[in-house]
């Protein structure tokens, strides 16, 4: 099927324009590398135009009634319900993300809009008893202000909605820069709260790249909370400058994911588990399952049907229904998966499927890596260590649990991991020891809900959490009411004790 190129405009306060300068950059499918459209390439003045509209419409939309506000998201969750297949397609054929995980990813916005939505009438704060006769205490939760989103290309409308849907519910207004590799599916995820009602300027989207709109949405000094998906070094020159301005940051980053199989595990279960958590969208995802940690006579008696479905596992057009692993978003991203690989193999690992750039003619132009096995890999070694963000699994053998925990903790990132086990206390032991913010239990890496909170430790994340009810406490700035009705001057501390 051939698309006609289409122009992609910001959007800043009640419309669409092109960049000041006039310039744009092009937007490639990495399935053929067929021009998929033109987009405004922004900077610090757009930068400044739209902060400036979120602010003017900071005060009507953080005094709109918070259930108000949560049914322009219901209203949006129907739209993207109406739209998904639509944004699926534009999504698989911008980024290469095949179109059942597409429709997937935009179902995850659909889950979140109805969760933010009703958000709208909890909002909770707390009540508690004062230490003195007629007064009492409770806190409410106060919009804080412009809210900078930045996000990375792999789940192009589901991470963005974690964000951009409980900050809104909680009455901030947004800036966002969607990334710059997959920057339609976005700007149509943000069409469906347009189209739902959402007032103008409550949500401005600046298009471009990370060093000129997204270092200009981190700097400003009106972007008073920061919300950052992506790779770990540029998370943390966004926390070291936030920090110096004080402002609130959120950072969800990479990610090294064990999966850890017991000899006592169902291995055909595990198998399944291990392919669609190290392939599922080609790898490129925080989550991706990218160590096997096989313990024992796991190792054994998995690899050889795990390296046979591997290898049989078709590449192709993320459109085609029948394509299992789709392109890599682009030519760099496919040539830093390679160079893994082949580093690996020199460094004595074993190759026991994939590993090399496909020739075939009907692949000719896209960005393909199809899925790789390697075995034999060392701990502490590059493969064992560095986040690939592809299609690649390192096989780590274990003697035992301990040794399966130890190299399951020893990367620097930490965010989802898995055992595969039928020993109820194996999976306990484990679930306290993984150093991560998920594990899953016979179950792979991949999978988050919206309604659970979602993110990592150590150099994953810097704390928080996106999904679930967690991040309402992190759009909102908590604000204490004492009410003291006994018409007298009561001291706390003081009038409620003798002596
Ligand atoms: P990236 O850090 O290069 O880019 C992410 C976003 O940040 C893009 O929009 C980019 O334009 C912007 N950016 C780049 N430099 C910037 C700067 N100096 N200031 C402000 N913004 C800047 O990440 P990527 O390589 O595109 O994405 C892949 C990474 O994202 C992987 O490490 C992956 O694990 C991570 N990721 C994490 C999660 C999670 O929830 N933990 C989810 C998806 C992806």
């Amino acid at each position: 099927m051939t698309h006609a190129p289409f122009t992609l405009l910001h959007h800043i306060g009640a419309g669409d324009l092109p960049s000041d300068n006039g310039a744009v950059f092009e937007l490639r499918s990495p399935t053929d590398g067929a021009l998929v459209g033109r987009v405004a390439r922004g900077t610090g003045f757009e930068v400044d135009l739209a902060v400036a509209a979120a602010r003017a419409a900071f005060g009507a939309w953080s005094t709109t009634p918070a259930p108000a506000r949560g049914e322009v998201l219901f209203r949006a969750a129907l739209l993207l319900q109406a739209r998904k297949e639509a944004i699926a397609e534009v999504m698989a054929r911008e980024m290469g993300k095949r179109l059942e995980e597409a429709r997937g990813d935009v179902q995850e916005a659909i889950d979140t809009a109805f969760y933010a939505g009703s958000e709208g009438r909890r909002l909770f704060g707390h009540t508690a008893p004062s230490e003195l006769s007629d007064k009492m205490g409770f806190t409410l939760r106060r919009p804080i202000g412009v809210v900078g989103v930045i996000t990375a290309w792999n789940f192009p409308v589901a991470v963005p909605s974690w964000k951009i849907l409980p900050a809104l519910v909680c009455g901030n207004t947004i800036v966002w820069k969607p990334a710059e590799e997959a920057p339609a599916s976005g700007a149509l995820f943000a069409q469906t709260l347009w189209d739902a009602g959402l007032p103008e300027g409550v949500l401005n989207v600046v298009h471009g790249f990370g060093d000129e709109v997204g270092a200009a949405i981190v700097a400003h000094p009106d972007t008073r909370v920061l919300t950052f998906t992506g790779s770990t070094p540029v998370g943390r020159s966004i926390a070291e400058i936030g920090g110096r301005m004080l402002k609130r940051v959120s950072l969800e980053m990479g990610g090294k994911n064990p999966v850890i199989v017991m000899p006592d595990a169902d291995l055909s279960l595990a198998i399944d588990g291990v392919l669609w958590g190290a392939f599922g969208t080609a790898g490129q995802r925080c989550t991706a399952t990218s160590r096997l940690i096989a313990v024992g006579d796991a190792h054994g008696r998995m690899l050889g049907d795990l390296v046979r479905r591997a290898e049989a596992m078709r590449l192709g057009d993320p459109l085609d229904a029948a394509t299992e692993v789709g392109p890599l978003v682009s030519e760099a991203q496919r040539a830093r998966v390679h160079g893994f690989v082949e580093r690996a193999v020199a460094a004595g690992a074993s190759l026991k499927c994939g590993g090399s750039i496909p020739t075939s003619a009907a692949l000719g132009g896209g960005w393909f890596y199809p899925a790789t096995v390697v075995d034999g890999v060392q701990r502490g070694s590059e493969l064992a260590m560095s986040e690939v963000f592809g299609p690649v699994l390192a096989v780590i053998r274990a003697a035992d649990f301990d040794e399966a925990v130890e190299i399951a903790n020893e990367v620097p990132y930490g965010l989802s991991s898995s055992i595969y086990t039928r020993d109820v206390n194996a999976a306990m032991r484990a679930v306290h020891r993984l150093q991560a913010g998920i594990t899953y239990v016979n179950a792979p890496t991949i999978g988050a809900e919206a309604h659970f909170p979602f993110g990592g430790v150590k150099d994953t994340g810097n704390g928080h959490r996106e999904g679930g009810w967690a991040p309402y406490e992190f759009f909102t700035e908590l604000k204490t009411v004492y009410f003291d009705y006994s018409g007298t001057l009561q001291r706390a501390q003081i009038d409620n004790r003798e002596g």
